[in-house]
């Protein structure tokens, strides 16, 4: 399937009313870094979206991280639900996020709902948050 294309002036596909520029797309332009647990959670959705294995992979705890990732080509995603998040501020170490992400495949809905781990890990001289799994 053909990935969509985002516009930086779009709204963020996350849902958080921003603009894509604003929001998740300088965290998948790798200009900016995600300060906390929930946004890099939402910048992980949108790369989900566009197939963006590379960011995937980077922002993914080494210890979990798979290989290769593979995306199912019939896959369209539909939203996601932020619910609750715990710790995972600028100031933690770890944090939790629970979310909702709806999707379509195969023309029947369907959604995952986790709560995912992450964890704040030095990359290249720089703390960054990472997806270690879901808890
Ligand atoms: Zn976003």
């Amino acid at each position: 399937m053909k990935q969509p294309v985002i516009l930086q002036t779009d709204h963020c596909p996350c849902g958080s009313q921003k603009s894509f520029g604003d929001c998740c797309g300088r965290y998948l332009s790798r200009s900016s870094v995600p300060e906390t647990a929930e946004q890099l959670m939402r910048s992980r959705y949108c790369a989900f979206l566009l197939e963006d294995s590379d960011y995937l992979l980077h922002t993914w705890h080494h210890d979990e991280r798979p290989t290769v990732l593979n995306f199912e080509s019939d896959i369209k995603w539909l939203g996601l639900k932020v619910k609750e998040t715990k710790a995972g501020t600028k100031h933690d170490s770890e944090g939790w996020v629970h979310f909702v992400a709806r999707y379509r495949q195969q023309g029947k809905g369907s959604r995952i709902d986790e709560y995912s781990y992450f964890t704040k890990q030095q990359m290249n001289g720089q703390l960054m948050w990472q997806y270690v799994r879901a808890d």
